[in-house]
């Protein structure tokens, strides 16, 4: 679990506000549910034979009522139970956003936490592939928007119950001709859940997993349509994409379309996003049924990505720094200075410092204007202030930097002169 510290801080902002302007351009709202939801939500949600449940979920009992609680790995069940319990979905479909952190305990790596954040997108209650389509074309956008480059689409399709049935028969029946290569997990998921066998990380398995009879293969005509639909409106939209017919996603719940969003710059946790279809979710979880589609973005791995490819640190520097010489001159400059925010120029005023008496000498304080990085100095000067008068500095052209006088009593007038295009 990581402090998010300054400047670090600023690259979190910066992304977090592409975000909702983007979500905002593609009409969906944000959404924001607890942190901490009862336990049989994400066991029946998630699947009870899958990494999160079986060995990733932080869970706890209240100790006031004894009722389980999980802080949640993921947010779509949490949005799915409540979309359900406030019947959101009542006049028609919903396209919902969110951001916060998730929990999981797994084995600590690069790109891989206990408390990680996700962002992530929702549409529930419609069923048409455009959609499906939309989701990914929103994800597409805002790795233009980052200007985040070498990430590619890679797509399947997990098919329909009775699909899956069909398959998970002839899956058991190769694994089990197989059984020598399986691995202890496997071998135990092999009656409950085999499909999530193809999910494995173990680098044992890949080559079993790789011929392994595909899903894919066992879809039906409608399925299929609606496969193709997706990918043919991502080709009209320019998108490329490949179908990887071992993708099965880390959840129970998707069915149809499943896509991930991968980058080779990450090493080994070089997925950045991951969504689909879970048309049976709402159900499960004891809503009305409604068909559903949504993706999760690891925000900790595209920052990670950004910072591979040599993104700039957005500057945090404030428009102006304020000396103020003496104890004093503390009322007039503190409102001066108050007016300049209210006006929307950012100002970071000089501060006693710990063990400091009065407000520190000149030299000290132009040293911390400097090194702030603001552009301009305000400094209250006794000499000034005695005529009404503010000086403002110029700290980018060095010791000889041009100043200027400005009245306190006017500040509107010259507060735009030292505010950035921000
Ligand atoms: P992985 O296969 O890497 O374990 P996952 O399938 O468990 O990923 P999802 O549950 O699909 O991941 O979550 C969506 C995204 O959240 C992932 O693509 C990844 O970017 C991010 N993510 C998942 N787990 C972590 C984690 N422990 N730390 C940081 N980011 C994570
Ligand atoms: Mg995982």
């Amino acid at each position: 679990m990581n402090d998010i510290l300054p400047p670090e801080s600023a690259r979190w902002e910066w992304l977090e506000a592409k975000v909702r302007a983007l979500m905002a351009r593609y009409a969906y709202r944000n959404i924001r549910t607890p942190i901490v939801e009862p336990t049989p939500l994400f066991v029946r949600g998630l699947g009870e034979v899958t990494d999160i449940v079986e060995k990733e979920m932080y869970s706890f009992e209240d100790r006031l009522n004894g009722e389980q609680l999980t802080l949640r790995p993921e947010a779509t069940a949490g949005v799915v139970r409540a979309v359900a319990e406030h019947s959101l979905l009542y006049d028609g479909g919903k396209r919902l956003y969110y951001m916060g952190p998730m929990f999981r305990h797994e084995r600590p790596q690069r790109g891989r936490y206990r408390q990680f954040h996700q962002i992530g997108a929702e549409a529930l209650g419609f069923s048409g592939a455009e959609v499906d389509a939309e989701l990914i074309l929103l994800a597409q956008s805002l790795w233009r928007e980052l200007g985040l480059q070498h990430v590619r689409l890679e797509l399947n399709s997990l098919g329909e119950p009775d699909e899956r049935k069909a398959h998970r028969a002839a899956l058991i029946a190769y694994f089990e001709a197989n059984a020598a290569v399986l691995d202890e997990e496997a071998r135990r998921r092999l009656h409950s859940n085999p499909l999530r066998i193809l999910d494995t990380k173990n680098p044992a398995m890949q080559g079993l997993v790789e011929t392994a009879p595909r899903l894919i293969d066992f879809l039906g005509a409608k399925s299929l349509a609606h496969f193709d639909a997706v990918k043919s409106i991502l080709t009209a939209n320019g998108v490329p994409w490949t179908v990887n017919p071992r993708l099965v996603r880390g959840m129970d719940y998707y069915n149809l379309t499943v896509f991930e969003f991968v980058t080779d710059q990450l090493g080994s946790q070089g997925t950045i996003c991951g969504g689909g279809r879970y048309d049976y979710l709402i159900e499960q979880i004891g809503g009305k049924p409604a068909p559903a589609v949504g993706w999760a973005l690891g925000v900790e791995r595209v920052l990670e990505l950004l910072k591979e490819q040599t993104h700039a640190v957005p500057a945090l520097a404030p428009d102006v720094y304020a000396v103020i010489p003496n104890v004093a001159a503390l009322p007039t400059a503190v409102s001066t200075i108050e007016r300049l925010r209210a006006l929307g120029v950012s100002v970071q005023m000089h501060a006693t410092p710990a063990g400091g008496e009065g407000m520190g000498s000149m030299k000290s304080q132009f040293k911390k204007a400097d090194a702030s990085g603001a552009p301009y100095a305000l400094v209250f000067g006794d000499d000034e202030l005695s005529r009404g008068m503010v000086v403002v500095k110029s700290l980018r052209d060095g010791a000889g930097g041009a100043q200027a006088e400005h009245p306190l009593n006017a500040v509107s007038d010259w507060a735009p002169t030292l505010q950035s295009k921000r």
